[in-house]
């Protein structure tokens, strides 16, 4: 494994840097002031749109200029390794925003997963070089419970050259303001795993209604909704991938898991970002309050960085297994699960350091207090990313 950070990765980095100081954290400061995300016409959005952001990575066959190019080659897939190092810088500026900003989002890994090519063009084409922000959601998670995902409850029933689907989502990012959403249901609870579709349900279908804006402890910046599918009606051609996909992979289940474990490493990454802007601030207060000379301090600042340091390592090691195409499973769930507790406890004690400046509630460090909390949860908890390595630990299959 090469640890070295390539020039490209260097300049990008940098770039996301200053993006970070100047644009990012305020707008982020500016929603969790407010308490509610950005709205969807909040001119930060444009500013990132002409920054290059809100863009999908899936190309027309070909490319986009029908030469077939290397620099337009179809999927041009970006190194997991870099998305850690860039989920890390961006987090360390703001977590929220990073989710916020426009683009197909995580229903992106789903399409190209899962969907046939006529999918891909219809769905991604339009994220393409989009001429305004627009947005695209991933929906698995329902009222009853996330963990469990093989068990979820929305229900598919085939209806001529359609679909009826029916249930409740929750935690939806970004879903409120999606052009479409990748909607998880299944055809026969009975059936587990094999019984699961995927969907597009694109915005404004009948029965796809009563979206609520959860209010969330941290990650203000965007929305986080909650909607049902009542009597929802959805064309054939917007079953992921066709009927085939499932005959051949024994249901949709598989697609999601890959999503999952496509963007593991790249959570982790995020949490020490957030854990390092925390031990910044804490480092900040310590000089300001002349705490530098206090040894025992320094040794908790210093196993605090240590932690955070190993995470990342882990999430390195993870992101370039996907890379070289290797299995990396057990490493994306141990950083996975190794990353979120070790910015948490940053955090507090850059809390501790802070003090009453920490609990007025003014303070940047409570902020990234409340943001770290939902690394933990989203994506897999972190009892469920210990469940996954204590099984592959005794050779259970996941
Ligand atoms: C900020 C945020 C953004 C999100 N974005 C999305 C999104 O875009 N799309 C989407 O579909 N979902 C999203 N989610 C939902 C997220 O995926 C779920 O919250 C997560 O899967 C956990 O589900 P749950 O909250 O229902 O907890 P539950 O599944 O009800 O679990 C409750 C607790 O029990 C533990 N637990 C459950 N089962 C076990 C077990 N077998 N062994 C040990 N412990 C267990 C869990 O770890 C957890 O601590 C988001 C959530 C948050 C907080």
């Amino acid at each position: 494994m090469d640890f070295a950070i390539t020039t490209d990765q260097a300049a990008r980095i940098a770039r996301l840097r200053q993006l970070g100081r100047e644009q990012m954290r305020p707008a982020g400061w500016r929603a969790d002031r407010a308490g509610a995300p950005l709205p969807a016409d909040d001119p930060f959005f444009t500013r990132m749109l002409a920054e290059g952001f809100g863009r999908t990575r899936w190309r027309p066959p070909g490319g986009a200029d029908g030469t077939g190019s290397a620099a337009t080659a179809p999927n041009k897939a970006e190194s997991a390794v870099t998305q850690v190092l860039l989920a890390e810088e961006g987090a360390y500026w703001d977590r929220g925003i990073g989710v916020a900003l426009p683009g197909p989002g995580l229903g992106e890994p789903a399409i190209l997963s899962m969907g046939t090519p006529e999918q891909q063009q219809r769905f991604l084409a339009p994220f393409v070089d989009p001429a305004k922000p627009i947005w695209g959601a991933f929906a698995m998670t329902e009222p009853s419970g996330g963990s469990d995902v093989a068990n979820i409850k929305t229900r598919a029933r085939r209806d001529g050259d359609g679909w009826v689907i029916d249930g409740a989502k929750s935690f939806s990012g970004n879903a409120g303001r999606a052009e479409w959403i990748v909607v998880f249901a299944t055809v026969d609870p009975a059936l587990g795993r094999a019984g699961h579709r995927a969907f597009v349900v694109e915005r404004g279908t009948p029965g796809l209604a009563d979206f609520r804006t959860e209010k969330k402890m941290g990650l203000k910046a965007y929305e986080s909704t909650s909607f049902f599918l009542s009597g929802c009606r959805v064309p054939h051609a917007n079953l992921l991938g066709g009927e085939d996909y499932y005959r051949q992979r024994s249901g949709g289940f598989k697609g999601a898991m890959n999503t999952f474990n496509a963007g593991r490493p790249a959570i982790a990454g995020m949490a020490v970002g957030i854990g390092r802007a925390a031990l910044d601030e804490a480092a900040q207060a310590m000089q300001a309050q002349g705490l530098w000379s206090d040894q025992r301090l320094r040794d908790r600042l210093e196993r605090h960085r240590r932690k955070l340091k190993g995470a990342l390592l882990l999430a390195l090691k993870a992101a370039w297994l996907a890379d070289q195409r290797q299995p990396n499973m057990l490493e994306a769930s141990a950083a996975k699960a190794m990353a979120p507790p070790a910015a948490f406890d940053a955090t507090a004690f850059a809390m501790e350091v802070l003090g009453l400046a920490g609990g007025a509630g003014e303070h940047l460090v409570e902020k990234l207090f409340r943001d770290v909390k939902a690394l933990d949860i989203v994506e897999g908890t972190g009892q469920i990313q210990r469940v996954v390595m204590s099984r592959h630990l005794v050779g259970l299959p996941n």
